[in-house]
């Protein structure tokens, strides 16, 4: 496997140096130079193959020569240990449940098998990696979970104090070995500033390996390919096609998977990319003009992003044909009181509660289906709906089943290290403080 960079498609790099960089120096993103095309027999027979045999296939067929087939069966399946079920709410509705891991959220398949890549390509001897991140929320929990005990990797997150949910905290602060959380008295800009001027820093680099964890590596787009083909798969079972996936997106990774995932072959006619009132993306597609936008809080906030970042992989895909694109990909932002009116309609239609995020998914696939009756459809869940406990009424509260998870959670110690804003201090922590 060999990648370019969305701003110089003659440069051409490894898989690790993807892997390790994140970013290509002229800040395009990393691109496969080839999409592989999956056989027709096995599209066939999907419905044959489990989640670990597909994203086997997928990962083999996309990451050719990078690790042999041993090896990234293990990685595999040490990363992908959970679920991703489909579940029926009606004969044209299904869940695609992202929130069976670790973390509760989708980007546990994104974290968990970056982490191990990561693990796998660190040479004996070498630096110990760390890791840095900073998170408003769902990022940082995946990750901490995702490099938990990996060997030669620290992991260190910074997030902002009291701007960040309860279970969230937890996740991040209750870890131990090699994660290390950091509250900032500050924003989550705040945060970023200091990740971004660490990796600024000649002196701090000299002395550590550093690396982002963030939503653009390579390593955690090609996993969130996986669950699209199992989910196509899980329908073709029950004689469904004729599908069309709604993702709730943010920096779109998710969707770009998807769209990577239907370049290689997936037999999808129609993704939805469904927003928040972030809508930089529904906005281009409807006038054609790319602008982003300070973003806006919101209460689907992992989606509150007014510059998404994994926009011009999906435009690379479709080679900048922007009429191509939006025969694949349409797009709609609700509001924040219609985001409430689809929980309530889901759970009154279908007894089922749904964290805000997916319920936008919801949303606009039903406006979809309106148009399109005859179409069956998948919404992807990316989180599970007690992440969010504030937003549901105290009835619905009650109807959250708590995962085991989040109960061992609440009976661990909290530990963090509060900080100011400064990046003095922040730059002593990295270098006296393990
Ligand atoms: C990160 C996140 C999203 C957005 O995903 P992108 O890949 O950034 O588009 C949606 N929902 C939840 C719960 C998330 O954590």
């Amino acid at each position: 496997m060999k990648l370019y960079s969305t701003n110089n498609h003659n440069l051409s790099v490894d898989f690790p140096t993807a892997v390790f960089n994140s970013m290509p120096l002229d800040k395009g993103l990393y691109m496969p130079v080839n999409i592989p095309q999956l056989d027709q027999e096995f599209i066939d027979n999907i419905d044959k193959f489990t989640l670990s045999q597909i994203a086997f296939k997928v990962a083999s067929v996309l990451m050719k020569d990078t690790i042999p087939l041993e090896d990234l069966q293990g990685i595999i399946d040490d990363a992908i240990n959970f679920e991703a079920p489909v579940v029926e709410l009606d004969e044209e509705t299904y869940v695609l449940e992202l929130f069976h891991g670790p973390s509760l959220a989708f980007k546990d398949f994104g974290a968990r098998f970056m982490s191990r890549i990561m693990a796998y390509f660190l040479k004996e001897n070498e630096k110990t990696l760390d890791v840095l991140v900073a998170t408003s929320g769902d990022t940082g929990g995946a990750v901490a979970l995702g490099f938990l005990g990996v060997p030669n990797t620290r992991v260190t997150i910074l997030y902002p104090k009291g701007k960040v949910s309860e279970i969230q905290e937890l996740q991040l602060c209750t870890n131990g070995q090699n994660i290390h959380a950091i509250e900032v008295d500050g924003t989550f800009d705040d945060c970023q500033a200091l990740v971004k001027q660490a990796f600024a820093d000649e002196e701090l680099n000299a002395k550590l390996r550093l690396t982002s964890a963030n939503s653009i590596n390579i390593s955690r787009l090609i996993p969130q390919t996986f669950y699209y083909f199992n989910a196509y798969a899980q329908l073709k079972r029950q004689g469904k096609e004729a599908l069309v996936f709604s993702v709730p997106s943010g920096n779109f990774g998710n969707i770009g998977a998807g769209l990577l995932a239907y370049k290689m072959g997936l037999p999808v006619k129609q993704f939805i990319a469904a927003t928040n009132v972030n809508d930089t993306v529904p906005r281009f597609l409807n006038t054609g003009v790319y602008e982003t936008r300070p973003s806006v809080q919101t209460y689907a906030n992992a989606m509150d992003v007014g510059a998404p970042s994994n926009w011009v992989r999906i435009m690379d895909l479709f080679k900048n044909d922007q009429s191509a694109l939006k025969q694949v990909v349409q797009s709609d932002s609700y509001t924040d009181e219609q985001t409430l009116q689809a929980i309530k309609d889901i759970y009154n239609t279908y007894d089922y509660v749904a964290c805000p995020h997916t319920a936008i998914a919801w949303a606009a696939l039903k406006a979809y289906q309106r148009e399109h009756p005859e179409v069956t459809g998948v919404f992807l869940s990316t989180a599970h709906a007690c992440k969010f406990p504030d937003i549901f009424p105290e009835e619905m509260k009650a109807k959250i089943e708590i995962p085991e998870q989040v109960k061992d959670l609440a009976a661990k110690p909290k530990q963090a290290t509060t900080m100011d804003t400064s990046f003095e201090s922040f730059k002593e922590y990295l270098t006296t403080s393990y």
